[in-house]
């Protein structure tokens, strides 16, 4: 099996609206088929434009805000605001559809999974198979997402101008009135770059679409690769059952994630049978150390701790293996987020991308097969195969063992 032909046959732009999504899952089928891999699928439904749906409503509402605040209608004002921040917490915070259920397809996550029996915990591994293109890479859109907060107060802050204006003759005297305009003004074009962010993918040409190589095609290689491994017995799974989660969707909105942590766990309320670790793969085989991050967020207001203990022994293999400990980064926006929320332990990992663009550059032309490291992928299987080597088999005499 020579990894980099697969890498390259599985870095084609692979969108969740493009046709290639369906042809990388049935690539992936194949091929779990000719290793004689046995899997299932789980089929939900995609909201596949959740972003630019909400980005034209953000747009669009934002607009109506300004609309009343010149016009010192604080209510309307208010309400559009209200809108635009229970759409997103619906969207985003629980994945409730709102105007994502506009557009829909049935997409599928690909589950691998490895039984023993008498089965003392369960290691989950998971990778995304879409991609994404965007205006911004995941280093410049978190400069408009930090900035979500500041903007709600402002837009509140205006309303508040309004009412009062309404009622108090001098907040209507020019100073004010100017300065009230240009700070709606300035959230306007926030929610220009809000827009641009979310649905700025539709602006874009095929020419300049991301092969999704890195983000996120190298992390689902190095699962496959792995399930093989297991499959023919060359990694001792120990007393470890060993799940490998596909997904679909992630870069619409970790749906394929959701929907798998909603299924199993039904968000938390269904308790694992077995104590439960999610490794979630992004960047995985480009340049540079391995990386762990410390949070992985929504992308709106919650954000998790990732679990300490699964950092230190996965840190303590990477040591092992290369003498260097990994690289700390402080988090993002991936399919650890579902599972940190219904209380599974999980770690996010990748390689940092130094020498290189880091964490830059994805979302775009750039993620390219130009940007693959087929050490670091082997490496990224190695690791892996060693931190599910590294759970020790519990006493061969288990109603004695440690309970
Ligand atoms: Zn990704």
């Amino acid at each position: 099996m020579d990894l980099m032909v697969l890498l390259e046959t599985l870095s084609v732009p692979r969108p969740g609206h493009s046709p290639a999504l369906k042809q990388t899952a049935a690539m992936i089928r194949e091929l779990l088929t000719a290793w004689n891999i046995p899997f299932t699928e789980q089929v939900f439904s995609l909201r596949y434009h959740q972003n630019f749906l909400m980005g034209l409503s953000i747009l669009i509402l934002s607009s109506l805000f300004a609309l009343f605040i010149l016009r010192r209608k604080p209510l309307p004002a208010f309400i559009a605001v209200a809108a635009i921040v229970l759409m997103l917490v619906l969207e985003v915070e629980f994945s409730v559809p709102t105007v994502s259920a506009l557009i829909q397809k049935p997409t599928e996550n690909i589950i691998i999974t490895h039984t023993v029996p008498d089965a003392a915990r369960e290691l989950i591994f998971t990778a995304h198979y879409d991609s994404k293109t965007d205006f911004w890479d995941h280093i410049q859109r978190s400069y408009i997402q930090k900035r979500f907060p500041f903007f709600l107060v402002l837009c509140l802050l205006l309303c508040l101008w309004a009412f009062l204006a309404n009622r108090m003759a001098f907040l209507r005297l020019m100073p004010f009135r100017l300065g009230a305009w240009l700070l709606t003004a300035s959230y306007v074009i926030y929610a220009g770059f809000a827009f641009s962010w979310l649905g700025g993918y539709m602006l874009m040409d095929e020419h300049s679409q991301s092969f999704g190589t890195i983000d996120d095609g190298a992390s689902v290689l190095v699962l496959l690769a792995m399930a093989k491994d297991i499959r023919e017995g060359r990694v001792d799974t120990g007393d470890s059952n060993i799940t490998i989660l596909l997904t679909s969707g992630e870069e619409t909105g970790l749906h394929g994630a959701r929907w798998y942590v909603k299924q199993r766990y039904d968000n938390g309320r269904i308790a694992p049978l077995r104590p439960t670790a999610l490794i979630s793969l992004e960047l995985i085989g480009q340049n540079g150390n391995l990386y762990y991050a410390t949070s992985t967020s929504s992308g709106l207001f919650r954000s998790y701790k990732s679990d300490p203990v699964l950092a230190e022994r996965l840190n303590k293999v990477w040591k092992g293996m290369t003498g260097n400990p990994m690289t700390v980064i402080s988090g993002g926006i991936n399919d650890a987020f579902p599972f940190l929320a219904a209380g599974i332990p999980s770690l996010t990992i990748g390689h940092d991308g130094n020498p290189g663009s880091g964490y830059g550059g994805f979302h775009s032309i750039q993620d390219n097969m130009a940007r693959a490291n087929p050490a670091n992928i082997a490496l990224g299987i190695k690791v892996l195969e060693k931190f599910i080597e590294s759970y020790p088999p519990q006493p061969a005499d288990r109603s004695s063992g440690s309970g």
